[in-house]
């Protein structure tokens, strides 16, 4: 700051890294930013914040920021900077040229969850108002798209239910796969805040989490599950509920479909879900999962958070749904204190699913297949609507290896990093046409792509993101576009060189179209949002100042709905080639696949993945503390060096995936949850073994 100068005026911003949602003042001295502070009326964190947040904002200024469009003719010829209008141009040409030869379905975007909520708007609505399909999904599909479903299946609607001030009137909190005080560290502080007031703790996660046991905090039960066996513990719990008297049936009469809770009662109380029957399965013991059961059921308010944990694995979906089961068995949805609350990784997931980024919903969660939903759109963008449901992103890239599948602009994405199988996913974009990559990173789908977009950070636009919280915060512009662009606008110039009559000048035109097509953001303006400070979707003439609370006098789908969640053994066995199981997840001061927290000084707090295994393991195979090992599995392999330590079970190994030299993914299998597709990066049978290094 010294060197910087005395701060002389200062931009009320949105963090745009977790789903947390914090709000900033970015403080400059003339046009150069000097820091950025916690506001400390920002609804989401209350003047706090994390290393992230506060610290890693430099990467915008990172000399590898590419500030140039470029183009090639083919992947194999060096990169040629360009005018943006030569790169619109030969984009818009390929573009066009493919959909004559292949056909309208042989184009497709993907939506980011790290932009606003208009660019990814616009990016669906070039898919289908202008490449004239559905292809459209977004990252979300590797992380949170079995939220979406379970919820929408069992509650009505894909979104979390309380907002973040609820957990100070919670009574009894269950974590489950999620490790906030790493992964959401201003929503943990609040947390702990509660606990350290007395709250009880269930942890439900393979690792020992930093939560199980910190100063002034100890778990009240960590049940250490096997990775992918989170159906047979929920529905364990449920078992113990159930057959103990602990559900609340008045209010299971009352809120839910009562002859679909018998059939649920049924299911669950059968003994092959008892505690005692799945104790080997799980590895939790047995009276450890029923002392938890009685702890969740016998406080007042009981609320729920998870995160990636629970989604990505081959049953995501139906974890989700038996989460919801829970917390609907014990009369914990609709009223401060309880809920079920995904912590949303990205800073836009909750956005870029609300703003139509899945190849079978339009904005508001609104089937393709329903008529009228088209024609609202059909009116507002002067286009007919393709009826059918497009391509998710593993289906664009199968498509593309059969050589259906020709162009794809993906926008804030880097699909060969942050998807599962590397090999396929590269074959899939070597095999396309015309690759565009939106970034501000040559990032490693770039090595495939023929077109690269210089991209625009979140400090050089305005717009909106939304929290995990629903909560519609404002993303404000502190300086220019590097490039010379915001997404929205290259997103918009790109649909004009394909002859489309777009004419927005400003994303609060954007956000009034979304309104006016989108019943839940009905009553959403900019003017709104400067006033309140930020709005909690559903926002409309039912809720003008927004709902920070969901389903309180009924739920979005009428009655809420009990699914059966029958156990389902994922097709990733451990065998004597690869006895243990590995499992993912992410560190403080790291942001996923590390393109932007990599090129900032929060490098030095992590500057490689770390293979966690325990020291019975490490010992077996001749492995030392910081030892390379090499890593694999019937994927691929790996080298990193091992971290002795028994916050992982034997058996159990864990590493981050921040740093491209460990290609975590090259590791992990293509098996994905069953409803959405949704990868399952956290169980891979691996075996580790000594190695010189990479
Ligand atoms: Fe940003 Fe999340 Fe940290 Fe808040 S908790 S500062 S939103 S990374």
């Amino acid at each position: 700051v010294a060197e910087l100068g005395t701060p002389t005026r200062s931009v009320v911003t949105t963090c745009a890294y977790c789903g947390v949602g914090c709000s900033f003042k970015a403080e400059l001295n003339g046009d150069q930013l000097v820091r950025m502070t916690p506001y400390k009326n920002g609804k989401a964190n209350r003047g706090h914040s994390c290393v992230k947040g506060r610290f890693a904002y430099g990467y915008m200024e990172h000399p590898d920021r590419i500030l140039n469009p470029m183009i090639r003719e083919d992947i194999n010829d060096p990169w040629r900077e360009v005018s943006w209008d030569e790169a619109l141009g030969f984009t818009a040409k390929r573009m066009r040229g493919i959909q004559e030869k292949y056909g309208r379905r042989s184009l497709g975007v993907i939506t980011s969850s790290r932009c606003t909520n208009e660019e990814t708007y616009l990016v669906q609505k070039l898919a289908r108002g202008v490449f004239m399909n559905n292809n459209t999904d977004t990252c979300a599909r590797v992380c949170h798209s079995p939220t979406g479903y379970g919820l929408g299946q069992t509650f009505g609607t894909s979104a979390g239910t309380q907002d973040f001030d609820s957990v100070e009137h919670t009574d009894v909190v269950i974590v489950i796969g999620a490790n906030p005080t790493d992964g959401h560290p201003v929503f943990a502080s609040r947390l702990k805040k509660r606990l350290r007031q007395g709250a009880k703790l269930i942890v439900i996660d393979p690792r020992r989490i930093d939560l199980v046991k910190s100063p002034h905090i100890k778990a009240a039960h960590h049940l250490p599950l096997r990775p992918g066996t989170n159906v047979a513990v929920v529905t364990a719990l449920a078992h113990v509920i159930v057959t103990e008297g602990l559900a609340d049936e008045a209010y299971i009469r009352e809120r839910c479909d009562w002859d679909e809770y018998l059939a649920y009662s049924d299911f669950v109380s059968d003994e092959r879900h008892s505690p005692e029957a799945v104790e080997e399965l799980t590895g939790v013991p047995a009276e450890e999962l029923r002392r938890a059961a009685r702890t969740f059921a016998g406080e007042k308010n009981g609320a729920i958070y998870y995160g990636l944990g629970v989604t990505e694995h081959s049953q995501g979906s139906t974890t989700v749904m038996g989460i919801a089961n829970l917390a609907m068995l014990t009369g914990n949805v609709g009223r401060e204190g309880v809920g079920v609350n995904p912590l949303r990784g990205q800073n836009n997931v909750q956005g870029s699913c609300d703003m139509g980024s899945f190849p079978h919903e339009l904005p508001g969660y609104r089937h393709v297949k329903n008529a009228d939903v088209r024609e609202i759109f059909e009116k507002a963008w002067g286009v007919t609507i393709d009826p059918e449901p497009g391509l998710r992103i593993p289906n664009m890239l199968d498509a593309a290896v059969e050589g259906t599948f020709k162009g794809l602009y993906c926008q804030g994405e880097d699909i060969l990093q942050s998807d599962p199988d590397t090999k396929h996913v590269a074959a899939g974009l070597a095999a396309m046409e015309c690759v565009v990559v939106h970034d501000l990173f040559l990032n490693e789908t770039a090595n495939y792509a023929h077109v690269f977009l210089p991209g625009s950070s979140f400090l050089e636009k305005d717009g909106t993101f939304t929290n995990a919280e629903r909560r519609i915060n404002m993303v404000r512009k502190v300086m220019a576009p590097k490039a010379g662009y915001a997404d929205w606008e290259v997103t918009q110039l790109l649909a004009q060189a394909m002859g489309a009559d777009w004419n927005y000048t400003h994303p609060r035109e954007i956000m009034a179209e979304i309104a006016a097509t989108t019943p839940s953001f009905a009553g959403v303006t900019y003017e709104k949002i400067n006033e309140l400070g930020s709005v909690q979707w559903p926002c409309n003439d039912a809720a003008p100042e927004g709902t920070p609370m969901m389903h309180i006098d009924g739920f979005v789908r009428g009655k809420g709905r009990l699914m059966i969640t029958e156990y389902v053994a994922t097709d990733e066995k451990t065998g004597p080639r690869f006895p243990l199981l590995l499992t993912t997840g992410r560190i403080l001061s790291q942001y996923n696949v590390g393109a932007q927290t990599r090129r900032t000084e929060n490098s030095t707090w992590h500057g490689e993945d770390r293979l966690e295994i325990h020291p019975h393991d490490a010992e077996v195979r001749g492995v030392k503390e910081g030892d390379f090992v090499k890593l694999a599995s019937r994927s691929g392999e790996t080298a990193l060096r091992a971290t002795l330590t028994d916050r992982v079970s034997p058996g159990v190994v864990y590493t981050t995936f921040h740093h491209p030299d460990t290609q975590a993914n090259v590791i992990t299998t293509d098996f994905s949850d069953w409803a959405t597709n949704c990868p399952e990066y956290k169980v891979t049978a691996v075996q580790v073994s000594p190695s010189n290094g990479p």
